[in-house]
């Protein structure tokens, strides 16, 4: 198979296949963002990051993306089906602040960290509670297609009117939910699989969040806003449409049902779904619990938030991933190990002319073989392990040091890990500037006993020196 063919595990039809656009050279994605009523959690980073390497090997395979997001802000209920409290204000009466004060801190917290993993901002995020007139459409739309009931709560979905429900996760499946196995059942429901589109506020409950509609006063169904806001950004039939195990079973099934419901079209070609991340002892990372970790504490800890992202190639992304420590402190110093592999090879690339050996092997572009072995391991379901493992190679390889730099940096467009970027300097012991500079004030005066005095006070500092000719170059030594 040519290199560059990528293709990728599709959930719908359970097996790899070649990506095939709806449009020659573009790819439409659709991510599910975060439920904004907390921090987001290292597993929920998992997915974005997976996400994001899509994005940026779509890109670097000569696609345009265009990549939608869109930001929970309301409907998503604590039980993930349509019973419990809105998570939103849920995290308002938390935290004592209105539900729209939660919406817009956890949004910002939210894109802190995601922009401190380097990934791509999607090129359209959208707020769900921006789009409740395109939501109420598409209710009023399946409504006139029989597809729905009202009850005493709301207005729900009538799965069974709809003969493929449940494709995505699979026949065994549905049969689960319809016998009432995976989620709560409302009795007043004609079916158990069956879900809210539109829920109306409970008698005298005063909600933070509810607009009115032709069904009554109340608020969307937490699937309702994926569904409308992917087709209003990306067209009626999307390319691709990412997100967590998690949304197999219910959510993703849903989106379906609505979209294809409302439009008989089909709603995502390929689906990409992300394994979770799990902590050893804690199992999975669970907002709701209340415990989990985060990046800003990664971060407290010392670690670059780039090692986390590292971290998450070391396994597919079709594989659980458990977090440790020992794991992410192995990234951290393999990150470190390439930018400083990098940073060398700039200085020996800007003294040596790259000419091709002949004892080495090339592509009939000219390029270094471990391109291909790159563009292989991506096109082949993005596995980015390989890819590291090719990329580690390659820098120890026998090419020159221009032909490796000019490769490890297209790599990086893909990988995101800015190897470019000196490795991170050391803190510098304190007292340690005033020595320096009393030196070289003294080697200027040929002081040279002074000098090595001070070279000595340095060292009991743990910090030994160097004269280059830009000057005193320092680092600590280590016991
Ligand atoms: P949420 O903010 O809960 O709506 O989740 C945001 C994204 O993170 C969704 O795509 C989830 O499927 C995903 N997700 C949730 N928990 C994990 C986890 N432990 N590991 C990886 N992805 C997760
Ligand atoms: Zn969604």
């Amino acid at each position: 198979m040519d290199s560059r063919i990528f293709h990728f595990y599709n959930t719908l039809t359970r097996q790899k296949e070649i990506f095939k656009p709806l449009v020659k050279d573009q790819a439409g994605i659709y991510t599910c963002g975060p439920t904004v009523y907390h921090y987001a959690h290292i597993g929920n980073m998992r997915t974005y990051i997976a996400e994001d390497t899509l994005v940026r090997a779509l890109k670097y395979f000569g696609y345009k993306v265009t990549r939608v997001m869109n930001i929970t802000d309301v409907g998503h209920l604590t039980s993930d089906s349509d019973t419990g409290e809105d998570k939103m204000e849920l995290g308002a009466r938390r935290e004592g602040k209105s539900a729209w004060d939660i919406a817009k801190f956890y949004t910002e917290a939210f894109f802190k960290d995601y922009k401190a993993l380097n990934c791509v901002m999607p090129d359209v995020t959208c707020p769900a509670t921006e789009y409740i007139k395109e939501m109420v459409a598409l209710v009023s739309a399946l409504e006139a297609k029989g597809l729905t009931y009202s009850i005493g709560d709301g207005v729900y979905f009538d799965t069974a009117r709809l003969p493929d429900y449940g494709k995505l996760a699979g026949k065994g499946h549905v049969e689960g939910i319809r016998e009432g196995a995976r989620v709560e059942v409302n009795a007043e429901k004609r079916n158990p699989a069956d879900f809210a589109l539109w829920k109306i506020s409970a008698p005298g409950e005063q909600r933070q969040m509810e607009w009115a509609s032709p069904w009554g006063k109340g608020f969307p169904g937490w699937h309702l806003e994926c569904s409308a806001m992917a087709m209003k950004h990306l067209g009626e039939t999307i390319d691709i449409h990412c997100g967590g195990e998690d949304h197999v079973a219910v959510h993703h099934t849903n989106e379906i049902a609505q979209s294809e419901g409302a439009t008989g079209k089909p709603f995502s070609n390929y689906w990409m779904h992300i394994r979770f991340l799990v902590t050893g002892d804690a199992g999975k990372m669970s907002k709701s619990a209340g415990e989990f970790l985060t990046l800003p504490v990664l971060q407290e800890k010392g670690y670059d938030p780039l090692a986390y992202r590292h971290f998450c190639f070391c396994a597919h992304y079709r594989k659980q991933l458990e977090f440790s420590w020992e794991a992410i402190d192995a990234s951290q110093k393999s990150l470190g190990g390439l930018r400083a592999i990098v940073t060398r090879l700039k200085e020996e690339a800007a003294a040596q002319a790259p000419a091709p050996r002949k004892d080495l092997e090339y592509l009939p572009d000219g390029r270094p073989t471990f391109w291909k072995h790159f563009e292989e391991a991506l096109a082949d379901d993005l596995n980015m392990s390989l890819v590291l493992a090719g990329i580690w190679g390659a820098l120890h390889s026998n090419y020159s040091a221009a032909e490796k730099l000019a490769f490890v940096r297209e790599a990086d467009s893909v990988l995101g890990l800015d190897l470019d970027r000196a490795p991170a300097q050391e803190a510098m012991p304190a007292g340690v500037a005033e020595l320096i500079a009393e030196r070289e004030t003294a080697r200027k005066a040929k002081d040279f006993k002074r000098s090595d005095e001070l070279r000595m006070a340095l060292l009991e500092k743990g910090v030994s020196i160097e004269d280059t000719p830009k000057g005193t170059k320092w680092k600590l030594v280590r016991g």
